[in-house]
């Protein structure tokens, strides 16, 4: 037996170093920061600082710890990030605090590791799952997006109040639905034939993931605080990092957030959130298959999809997103930017060109025009994944 491909891989970086849940958590937290510095640098949106500063400096203060607390705005770029790096040596921070949603938490995970610094996480919202993953995305100054960096570990400490979540707008947690259902999505198709067991284990994780979401969102956002809520929060803000620790930097995205990344060129998207702009991206993801491949299976499951949205309120097209009145140049610059060379689009198993691309952006809702219709076979059929089929392991042979 040989090990001739002994080789350092990238550091596995699955989990925090430690997860705290509950209600009116904050107010309990300073020993557990106090622990990782003393000195912290805390970063949040300038309403964030506002609303909680006063509930979390007399928490640091009872630790005599002694914060500075800065504004990531305008967004988690290159020039914001080179000016709380600044922040962070002249306050000589030993701890950075990220508190927010998935901008704020992505700056702060950045700063620390530039300043190779202990993390601690506070999201805001269920709006994603920033909170949890070693990934931060940087964008321009504009809100364009330009670039993820991989981590080398995820957060030292995940303070999870359920309170804070609460008082997240009722769009932030359905906006989080929308990004972790693309994780299954996106995930069977970049790494649904991988042999390797943890990768294979994030895929299958995604497909629970997507399956719970499928079953209690509706629920969730009917009792915010209820029992099934507080299940759909764990789901998209813990569970959805899970998979992305687990499949790490080779269980990637797909069509979905390069649909998504492209879109955030377009100045009037940003009302939008991200997770809305994800999941408006699986349906093109899916329109594509149809489009390109004739994927039947495709189709039935963005029409699944189409009903799941309508039940939560997630947006099924550029008029759901706001941008009904987007020029065909700035559709056409969005869908250029998605099939770029290095863009993850091209981990689907056919090519696309930016004119396909826009065919499927402006078709997420078309009626499935069934194979029969067009003179297909079944037995042209390709294997998909469609939503809500009983769970059954992963194919072995044996
Ligand atoms: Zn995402």
């Amino acid at each position: 037996m040989s090990h001739s491909t002994i080789a350092f891989q990238p550091p596995l970086t699955i989990a925090p170093a430690q997860v705290l849940r509950g209600y009116g958590l904050l107010t309990q937290v300073g020993g557990a920061i106090a622990r990782l510095g003393q000195r912290p640098l805390v970063i949040g949106g300038s309403q964030t600082l506002v609303t909680l500063q006063p509930q979390l400096q007399p928490v640091l203060e009872r630790e005599s710890l002694q914060p500075r607390w800065v504004s990531y705005s305008p967004d988690c770029s290159e020039t914001t990030l080179a000016t709380l790096v600044q922040a962070a040596e002249q306050h000589h921070a030993d701890v950075v605090i990220g508190m927010g949603g998935g901008k704020a938490l992505d700056t702060a995970k950045l700063v620390a590791y530039q300043q190779q610094l202990p993390v601690v996480t506070i999201p805001t919202s269920a709006a994603t799952c920033a909170a949890w993953t070693a990934l931060s995305n940087v964008y321009s100054e504009q809100g364009a997006f330009q670039y993820d960096v991989a981590l080398t570990q995820c957060p030292d400490l995940l303070i999870l109040d359920y309170d804070l979540v609460q008082t997240a707008p009722r769009r932030t947690l359905v906006a989080g639905i929308g990004d972790a259902i693309a994780k299954w999505y996106e995930a069977s198709v970049s790494s649904g034939h991988s042999e390797q067991s943890l990768i294979i284990a994030a895929v299958q994780q995604a497909r629970v993931l997507r399956d719970l979401l499928f079953q209690k969102a509706a629920i969730a956002l009917q009792e915010p605080g209820g029992q099934v809520w507080q299940e759909v929060v764990d789901a998209t803000v813990l569970l959805a990092g899970v998979i992305g620790g687990l499949g790490g930097a080779q269980c990637r995205t797909v069509a979905a957030h390069a649909v998504h990344n492209g879109l955030t060129h377009l100045l009037a998207s940003h009302s939008t959130l991200h997770g809305e702009k994800v999941a408006y991206g699986i349906l093109v993801q899916l329109r594509l298959e149809e489009i390109v491949q004739g994927n039947r299976l495709a189709a039935t499951a963005r029409q699944q999809l189409l009903k799941f949205y309508s039940e939560i309120g997630l947006p099924q097209s550029l008029d759901d997103l706001g941008l009904a009145a987007v020029s065909i140049a700035d559709l056409q610059q969005a869908a250029t930017i998605a099939c770029a060379d290095h863009s993850d689009i091209h981990r689907l198993p056919f090519t696309v060109e930016p004119a396909q691309l826009m065919a499927a952006m402006v078709s997420t809702t078309a009626r499935e025009v069934r194979g029969e219709e067009r003179g297909e076979r079944s037995e042209q059929l390709t294997p998909h994944p469609l939503p809500l089929t009983p769970y059954s392991p992963h194919e072995v042979t044996l």
